[in-house]
């Protein structure tokens, strides 16, 4: 016998989206269920091991998607845990930018305006960086916006080679800033600025992930109840076409049935997409809630590269390295048109270069870190339809993606390369961001006010089915040139304080 499961609200997906939702609506009472496919990570030693965790990839699935340009298998981006991409993520946690909400041109094409603008979530921004505890400061940095309310907690202070670095940046003509972060540096909070915070679990819970900050003070409420191990298959509209009658889901025991009155879909952009094509019945045949046709396109997941800049005269010896930006050229690169930021990154040791660079020996490696700083170069990635996710026959996640503003992407990058030439940096290391770096993906079930050209409603709601939220980073219609997260959680905290999913 199938068991069947009841609430109020079912969350599907603990990650940036659901874990906040889970919290938003327990904050109202809402009986919650959050229906999360993986398990949570252990505390356990290889939580800091940067061979466990780059080399033998314990903490990602063994899934692999398919890439639609070239045919080829990858592995993705994605962890199926409690606390999804956050539980590794780098907890850059900056707001986008007043005109990220609007149409802006750039070189190759519009970045289209989002259905709501920044004041309609700026008090949801401050919501977000309290619950995140994000340290930052105001005055530093021309690109950022306004706002209502300070930051939290004040900025990471920076250490010694990086204040040092800023100063150099500043003699050559940049002005540097601190990097909003989701860190637990409050008086007696629990972070200790180790090497293992980008890319790794924090084996502290000194990160502001959703499991730490959001999901386990929603469970300690007793509103909430968590359903670990457990994949949604199918969204069902069994007794009418425009409501959610139940949601089929695989669980440890066997098939379970949740029957809730409203339903959250939080599974990422490309899962969250791939199960309402999934869930294609006779009244949507094209896939749940698309009507538009719109579900699965304008993927984006920026346009980066990682650069790693050595300079064979200087130590690097920081330890958390990832609290200075440049954002000068952010809305304006000289002629008008943005290109984007440059963050430093959690800093890089010579075993996790070695996951890519595999033919490089590791005491090459060494030397290599040892002297390098390395910086994540970000442009905007413009929506396309045609950059879609869709499912093979097997029911395979596949993405095609033909990048959209590369020629900006290459200026800023050309612009980085020289900036760090300048300031003393003889060798530069390229990476860019292939398919299955897809960390920031977003725009999959875009927001409008318009059912025939957008999935969801400005409050995230499907325009097909009514009691149907999707509140991840789906929604974005522009993927914008910063760091997603904290941008997810603001906009699953207006859903639930102004849309019927939270009364
Ligand atoms: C290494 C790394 C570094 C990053 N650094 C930053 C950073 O510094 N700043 C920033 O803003 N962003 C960063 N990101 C990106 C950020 O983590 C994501 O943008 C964010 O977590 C996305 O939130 P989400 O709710 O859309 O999805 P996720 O957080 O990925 O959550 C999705 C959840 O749904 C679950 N799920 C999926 N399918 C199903 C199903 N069918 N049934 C049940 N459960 C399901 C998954 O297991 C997962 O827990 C980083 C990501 C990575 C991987």
């Amino acid at each position: 016998m199938v068991e069947t499961i009841q609430a109020q609200v079912v969350v599907v997906g603990s990650g940036m989206g659901g874990g906040t939702a889970a919290w938003a609506l327990a904050q109202r009472g809402i009986d919650v269920l959050v229906v999360e496919r993986g398990e949570a990570i252990p505390k356990e030693a290889a939580n800091l091991s940067p061979r466990e965790v780059f080399i033998n990839r314990r903490y990602k699935p063994a899934e692999t998607w398919l890439d639609g340009t070239t045919g080829k298998p990858f592995h993705p981006g994605v962890h199926y845990v409690v606390g999804g991409n956050t539980k590794v993520y780098g907890a850059s946690l900056p707001r986008f930018r007043e005109s990220d909400f609007g149409r802006v041109e750039h070189h190759e094409g519009i970045s289209p305006a989002w259905p709501f603008s920044y004041a309609d979530l700026e008090p949801y921004y401050c919501q977000a960086e309290a619950l995140y505890r994000v340290h930052g400061t105001t005055g530093e940095d021309h690109s950022e916006p306004w706002r209502s309310q300070p930051f939290p907690f004040p900025a990471l202070a920076h250490e010694p080679y990086v204040v040092d670095l800023a100063e150099r940046l500043r003699g050559a003509g940049v002005t540097p800033s601190s990097t909003s972060m989701g860190v637990d540096l409050r008086p007696g909070g629990s972070c200790i600025r180790c090497a293992t915070c980008d890319g790794f679990p924090c084996a502290f819970d000194a990160k502001g992930d959703s499991e730490a900050c959001a999901l386990r003070p929603a469970l300690q409420t007793g509103k909430v109840r968590l359903l670990t191990g457990t994949k949604v298959t199918r969204i069902c509209t069994d007794d009418a076409p425009g409501v959610v009658s139940h949601v089929e889901a695989e669980g440890p025991q066997g098939p379970v049935r949740i029957v809730g009155d409203r339903y959250v879909i939080a599974a990422g952009a490309a899962n969250s997409a791939a199960l309402l094509l999934a869930s294609a019945n006779a009244d949507h045949p094209g896939g749940l809630a698309n009507s538009s046709d719109q579900v699965g396109r304008n993927f984006m997941m920026h346009n980066n590269a990682h650069i790693a800049c050595m300079d064979l005269n200087r130590r690097n010896d920081v330890v958390f390295q990832k609290t200075l930006q440049v954002n000068d050229w952010y809305h304006d690169g000289g002629d008008g048109k943005p290109l984007g930021t440059l963050q430093m990154l959690g800093k890089v040791q010579g075993i996790m270069i070695k996951s890519w660079a595999t033919a490089m020996p590791l005491i090459a490696l060494d030397v290599f870190a040892n002297r390098s700083v390395e910086w994540l170069v970000m442009t905007e990635d413009l929506p396309h339809p045609d950059n879609r996710v869709t499912l093979t026959a097997d029911g395979t996640i596949q993405v095609t993606r033909k990048a959209v503003g590369t020629s900006t992407h290459g200026t800023l990058l050309r612009r980085a390369k020289r900036l760090m030439r300048k300031v003393g940096y003889d060798i530069i290391g390229v990476q860019p961001f292939d398919i299955s770096m897809n960390s920031h993906m977003c725009g999959t079930l875009v927001g409008g006010e318009d059912p025939a050209t957008s999935v969801l409603d400005p409050y995230c709601r499907t325009h097909d089915v009514e009691n149907l939220w999707v509140l991840d980073s789906s929604f974005f219609p522009s993927s914008a040139a910063m760091n997603p997260a904290l941008t997810i959680a603001a906009a699953a905290l207006r859903a639930v304080a102004e849309s019927p999913l939270g009364r």
